[in-house]
This record gives structure tokens, sequence and C-alpha cells, in this order.
């Protein structure tokens, strides 16, 4: 096993665990709450996940990716050759691979990152605050599972998660 594959494997470990999977949910249900009280709301216009053509980027540690995976698996299949990798795939893609006709087709297990991006003008300094105490606290979880920290960006580390067999 590669280094690569030990790593994804210990992230999927640790995720499969029910106290992890607990407290990354609450993170999440934390920032539901937090959006709810600063005023933004997301238009659902499915812009922002068409990542090439509206120039953005999502990043996300790797446990974040592994848990994401074991709640809602393959993205849906929108190629005919099922054989290609979910790399070449997503090359072909203007976007997250979990955009199904504009919509997100996992929005209640959606990451972090989606949940607290706005396009809204003023948003800008309230998504950094976010950012920065989600990602305390991801550290903080990190150290306490003895797990390596890695942030990258989605579509990438889904590709290398899939690679690894997670
Ligand atoms: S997971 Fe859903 S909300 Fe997040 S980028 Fe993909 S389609 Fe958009």
């Amino acid at each position: 096993m590669t280094l690569e594959e030990d790593l994804w494997m210990s992230w999927r470990e640790a995720a499969r665990r029910p106290e992890v999977a607990e407290r990354l949910r609450s993170m999440l249900n934390r920032i539901d709450q937090q959006v709810n009280q600063s005023g933004f709301a997301c238009q659902q216009s499915g812009r922002c996940c068409k990542f090439e053509s509206f120039g953005h980027r999502l990043f996300m540690t790797g446990l974040e990716i592994a848990w994401f995976r074991s709640l809602v698996g393959e993205p849906p299949q929108r190629d005919t050759d099922a054989s290609r990798s979910l790399t070449v795939l997503d090359a072909k893609r203007d976007g997250c691979p979990y955009q199904v006709d504009g919509a997100c087709s996992v929005h209640p297990d959606r990451p972090f990152a989606c949940r607290v991006f706005f396009c809204q003008e003023g948003s800008d300094e309230w998504q950094s605050q976010q950012y920065e105490a989600f990602q305390i606290e991801m550290k903080l979880l990190h150290e306490e599972l003895g797990l390596s920290y890695r942030y990258m960006e989605w579509r990438r580390g889904l590709a290398e998660a899939r690679a690894a067999g997670v």
C-alpha cells in the first residue's frame, strides 16, 4: 500500500467511527445555524458549483472527503464510459460532479465549504471567520484522532479518494 493509500484508509477508518461521524455532523449543523443567523442566503442558481465558469474552487480535508464518500458514494454517472477515471470525467465537466441539472444532488450531506460559500457582496469577511473557526476545530479533531491533516481541492480529493479505494 502506498503512503497516499495509507492516508486515505486512515481517514476512511476514522470517518466510519460513529463518534467521529457525529462530530463531523455536529460541525455541519453548527455552520447551518450560523448561516441562518447571518442573513446570507443561497439563491440556488447553481452557478458557484460550476467552478471553471464561476472562477471558484472548493477546498477541504481528506477526512471530510472520506466521510462524504461514505455517506453518498460515487457521483451520478454522466458519462457512458464508466471505465474512465473520475479525473478524466471531471476534466470534461464544468464543475462539481454532484451537480445534476443545475442542482446539488447531495444537498443534506454537502461539505462545509459548500455551506459557507455565498456569492453575495459583503459575505467575504463572514466566510473567512467561519473557515478559520472550522479549521481550528478540524485540526484539533485530527490531533485527537492522531490523523494527518491535509487540505485539498475538492475534485482532486475525490479523484485521489477513489483511486485509493475510498
Ligand atoms: S456538493 Fe453540491 S453544493 Fe457542493 S459543489 Fe457539489 S453540487 Fe455544489
